[in-house]
């Protein structure tokens, strides 16, 4: 029971402002748009975890949120040719690092008590999961984000662990005509967060049959933010999180 009260998740331990008031619109930067894009991306690998834990009913031994984190590299790596898939990854990296800030300054020790990992601890779990996923590919990558050295010796087994157990929970949702999936929200075409996720959930439902839909939607949420809600199975990216993600980017 516990798992359905927790089932709204969001990407954050700590909400950001909210400042949305219309579509966000990609920057004209070549480099700060594709970042966004990126994290966005990688959020929603992050949120589609959720759902499938809500609606395959996946046991979670350990936290949910590590699980949708794991979820999200594996979705990286299974998805993407390399180049794209380590630009997703350092993106999402980068966005760790940046949240992490000032590691010499404590944090507020309420960020100790979240569902979330600590965000440096999200950073150095990405690297080492997408490193481990093919270590003879990425170990220059993993040296320059500076994943330790015994980290990188552990890392394909932590792959490989990670693996096995979402193949195991996976197995038998092949998509057939009797299975659902992922559906964009109605009326959000020509909206660039909505269409960018479109082209994902195109992707995923070559991927996966769900035994229920799960609706993708594009909104204002007076935060920045993106969750998965289990009542009404929906994923929400919120367009304050992408606004987010650009004064992230402009924060460097
Ligand atoms: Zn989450």
């Amino acid at each position: 029971m516990l798992r359905f009260i927790m089932a709204m998740c969001c990407v954050f331990g700590m909400i950001g402002p909210a400042a949305a008031d219309e579509v966000f619109q990609f920057p004209q930067d070549p480099d700060e748009a594709e970042f966004i894009a990126n994290e966005v991306i990688a959020t929603f690998y992050h949120e589609i975890g959720h759902g499938l834990i809500d609606v395959l009913q996946i046991p979670v031994l350990g936290k949910e949120e590590d699980a949708a984190d794991t979820l999200s590299v594996i979705l990286m790596h299974d998805i993407w040719k390399e180049d794209s898939a380590a630009a997703i990854l350092v993106s999402d990296a980068l966005t760790y690092a940046l949240r992490a800030g000032d590691l010499s300054i404590a944090p507020d020790p309420s960020v100790y008590a979240d569902e979330h990992s600590l965000d440096i601890q999200r950073y150095f779990a990405v690297v080492c999961l997408f490193y481990g996923a093919n270590p003879d590919m990425r170990r220059q990558l993993a040296v320059d984000l500076g994943l330790p050295d015994d980290k990188l010796e552990s890392c394909p087994d932590a792959y490989l662990n990670a693996r096995w157990s979402w193949d195991a929970m996976l197995a038998g949702t092949e998509p057939t005509q009797d299975t659902f999936g992922l559906v964009m929200a109605e009326g959000q075409e020509g909206m660039p967060l909505a269409d960018l996720l479109a082209e994902e959930v195109a992707s995923i439902n070559q991927q996966f049959g769900l035994p229920e839909e799960i609706t993708v939607t594009v909104a204002d949420c007076g935060e920045a933010n993106a969750f998965y809600t289990s009542d009404d199975k929906t994923i929400t990216m919120c367009n304050e999180y992408a606004q987010d993600l650009q004064h992230l980017w402009q924060s460097q």
